[in-house]
């Protein structure tokens, strides 16, 4: 080697030292600082499309050469804070309002990823590994599931329904050449992440039996039960069905505890999907939509999306603990793990899911848990609930609007009714664009039965009433103008939230 390469160059530039760490850490934090308080202030748009839709964020490539942090929040500010919709702005009604991300969660991932520790092994990280398990515990408890679960703090939901089926799949003990006479159970209205995750672990040749929905797009029990009598008569083999507490589309709750009655009686596998739905059981005049959800082998529920956290968590909980554990330890040895599974009767993340080295995800729910205790999350969410329900009783007094769904949780859809298909589509199409060309609050669109509809979800903890009546008077305006057959004339005043 020759002298050159053991100078400390590089380490020289990598290693900030305290003051040049403490003053990167001030630009940052200040930059923040300064997005956050427009947010608060309603000074900037929930959503935005720049016309080079952020492309121009390509010419600033990486070199050789350093850049200042000046430079870098200027292209991080102009491309990709100005383009799509902002997440941290409380004018977000669209989708799911994923990742509303209260700021204590940043400076947890901040903390776990400036002093790095091992969250995948006990051995490597017990105090990392007792933490995650802390929260998998709280979350298995929210459920009131029996002891003896497991579980384990994933990227988000979809990853998390792949731990769950691929656990289903283990214990049913199906094999290969089983796919094709194995049978799930969902209902349109379920997670297209399902499919995803059959998909992914083989299940993608599976027979999927679609569960007729009541009027409220809840799975009817009594259907899945006559579906599965029927297959299993034919020498199928049905294996899973999975419900959902909060459908994306609708927010409808699925009647867990009449579909674990059929799930016993057929000996399958029980899912249920709360990625959006499950942080309201918080709540206590929600808690009769989790009825039964004990009796779930397994459950999802996103962190991410009902407790306000940023992107980038979900939570998987199997209530037999051995059978996701048996899913995912490796079968062959690998010697360079050795050590690390040492104290086999700890619980080591890396023994209940595929992923190995991982981010140590727990501490950005843990900090904000702990800092705030879990009432200003329950509170928060009860307004939701509220707006949702005040939402939609004022959009039936605005003349010529319908609502589509009354929120089981917080997700209304809606349309404005022209007595014409044709023309519902065009001009609730046309409505949107408006919506989302001012800017100010972002919603989204569905089709329920092939019908264009507009949807909203309230779930940021930004949003308060001052929003939804923003969305309201926007609407009666827009009532007011189409009545008088003035769609193509609409001017719409720019307001804030
Ligand atoms: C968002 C969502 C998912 C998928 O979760 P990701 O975290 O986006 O991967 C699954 N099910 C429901 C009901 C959801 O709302």
């Amino acid at each position: 080697m020759d002298n050159h390469t053991m100078e400390r160059l590089g380490y020289d530039r990598l290693e900030l030292g305290s003051e040049r760490r403490r003053l990167l850490t001030q630009k940052v934090t200040d930059f923040i600082e300064e997005h956050l308080q427009k947010v608060e202030k309603k000074e900037t748009a929930c959503f935005n499309i720049n016309d080079d839709r952020a492309s121009g964020l390509l010419n600033f490539s990486i070199s050789e050469e350093p850049k200042d942090i000046e430079s870098l929040l200027k292209v991080y500010e102009e491309h990709v804070l100005q383009n799509g919709v902002d997440l941290s702005h409380g004018g977000h009604l669209g989708l799911i309002p994923s990742g509303s991300a209260v700021y204590p969660a940043a400076l947890g991932d901040f903390l776990a990823a400036s002093i790095n520790r091992h969250s995948c092994a006990f051995y490597l990280g017990p105090g990392a590994a007792r933490l995650e398990q802390l929260l998998i515990s709280w979350v298995a408890g929210l459920f009131n599931f029996p002891a003896g679960f497991a579980g384990n703090l994933t990227s988000g939901g979809s990853t998390a329904t792949v731990l769950s089926f691929l656990t289903a799949r283990q214990s049913k003990q199906l094999k290969a050449r089983d796919f094709e006479r194995t049978v799930i159970y969902l209902t349109d209205a379920l997670h297209v992440c399902a499919y995803k995750a059959l998909n992914v672990i083989g299940l993608g040749e599976a027979i999927l039996r679609k569960v007729p929905m009541d009027k409220k797009f809840r799975m009817v029990p009594e259907e899945l039960r006559k579906i599965v009598k029927r297959d299993k008569e034919a020498g199928l083999l049905p294996a899973i069905v999975a419900a959902s507490v909060g459908t994306t589309n609708f927010g409808s709750v699925d009647p867990i505890d009449e579909i674990a009655d059929v799930a016993e009686e057929f000996n399958l596998w029980l899912h249920v999907d709360a990625a959006y739905g499950g942080f309201f059981v918080l709540v206590d005049e929600m808690k009769y939509h989790f009825k039964g959800v004990h009796r779930a082998d397994s459950i999802i529920v996103d962190p991410h999306k009902s407790l306000f956290m940023p992107l980038g968590l979900g939570v998987v909980v199997v209530k037999d603990g051995y059978k996701l554990h048996n899913a995912n330890i490796l079968t062959v040895e690998a010697s360079y793990l050795r050590d690390v599974d040492m104290f086999q009767d700890e619980k080591s993340p890396k023994n209940f899911s595929f992923e190995l080295s991982k981010h140590f995800r727990g501490v950005r729910v843990w900090l904000p848990l702990q800092l705030y205790g879990i009432k200003p999350f329950r509170e928060c969410l009860k307004e939701k609930v509220e707006l949702a329900r005040y939402f939609t009783s004022r959009l039936g007094e605005i003349p010529g609007f319908v609502v589509d769904n009354y929120p089981q949780l917080t997700v209304v859809t809606f349309h404005y009714e022209t007595g014409n298909d044709d023309t519902n589509e065009r001009v609730n199409q046309h409505l949107l664009e408006r919506i989302l060309q001012d800017g100010s609050v972002y919603i989204s669109s569905t089709t329920i039965g092939g019908k264009f509809r507009l949807r909203i979800c309230v779930l940021h903890f930004r949003s308060h009433k001052d929003t939804i009546d923003f969305l309201l008077s926007f609407l009666t305006k827009a009532a007011v103008s189409l009545s008088s057959g003035m769609i193509k004339k609409l001017h719409w005043r720019k307001c804030k939230v």
